[in-house]
């Protein structure tokens, strides 16, 4: 089978170094047999409305500062746009998920985001968005970046089908809730087992939560090269995690939607690394 994934040359933002990395990704998938790469089409904005915060949505539309850079990247209607089209691709991408089990949405930037405003180079939180748009799903992300997924946490209090599992080095303030379990974890000190375990003790609370939808939020900035890393996974250790995260959603028969997270190592090797979970994806789906 091939595996659609959604991607628009719109998502690489060539103003923005973390969201123009997309683009390498993208040329390089070109080359990987199994993966279809789809153009979502442009997003209906009324898709936003009350996921967050009206005066927010308003000026980051408009470029009204300071909430308009508030994710830490400075606004134009090219970052905008970028963002508008990644959760255009993000709706589209979990739509063909719940059809054909499977689908990727070549995206980052999103899990920071809270209700107000953006945060740590995340605008909208398009994670959110899933649940939001959907109230009579439920969502489960996993949620694997080197940081703590404090935006969806904080929607998960909001949104009553929303859960999330994060494993994490650097909790980014995330305290976890009734719908949110965290684990932090530095592979250095308390082995990677204790990384594995965690993956399995979110299998279980995805068992428990019977969800319609799982979303893997696939970061790499948790590889022991990256600068941000605390996490310190090796390449293999990165792929034992992918693979064993797609395998739930492939073992217990949950729509999966893959979407990137952090990475802020050179960028090809970023792309390499992406391309491991994509691959990994292939292999365990294929
Ligand atoms: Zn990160």
């Amino acid at each position: 089978m091939s595996i659609k994934a959604f991607y628009s040359p719109h998502y690489a933002a060539a103003d923005t170094p973390t969201l123009a990395r997309l683009g390498i990704v993208a040329k390089r998938l070109r080359d990987l047999p199994g993966i279809e790469l789809l153009e979502p089409s442009p997003l209906d904005r009324g898709k936003l409305l009350g996921l967050h915060q009206a005066d927010y949505l308003l000026a980051f539309h408009e470029g009204i500062e300071p909430l308009a850079s508030s994710q830490g990247v400075r606004w134009s209607p090219t970052v905008r746009n970028a963002f508008y089209w990644m959760l255009s691709g993000q709706l589209l991408a979990s739509e063909q998920a719940m059809e054909s089990g499977i689908a990727i949405n070549l995206a980052r930037g999103f899990h920071h985001a809270v209700f107000e405003r953006g945060s740590g180079y995340c605008a909208l939180n398009g994670i959110a968005l899933l649940a939001h748009h959907r109230p009579d799903h439920k969502v489960f992300v996993i949620d694997c970046d080197e940081h703590g997924g404090n935006g969806t946490e904080e929607f998960a209090q909001r949104l009553e089908n929303l859960y999330q599992g994060s494993i994490f080095g650097t909790r980014f303030g995330c305290l976890g809730h009734q719908r949110a379990w965290n684990y932090l974890v530095h592979v250095a000190d308390d082995g990677f087992q204790r990384y594995l375990d965690s993956i399995s003790e979110i299998r279980q609370h995805i068992v428990d939560t019977r969800p319609d939808l799982l979303v893997f939020q696939a970061g790499v900035d948790c590889h022991r090269d990256d600068p941000k890393s605390r996490v310190g996974l090796s390449s293999a250790q990165l792929e034992q995690r992918d693979r064993k995260v797609i395998g739930i959603a492939h073992d217990l028969g949950i729509p999966l939607l893959i979407v990137l997270g952090g990475g802020y190592q050179d960028p090809e090797r970023l792309a390499a690394l992406n391309i491991g979970t994509l691959q990994a994806a292939l292999d365990v789906f294929g």
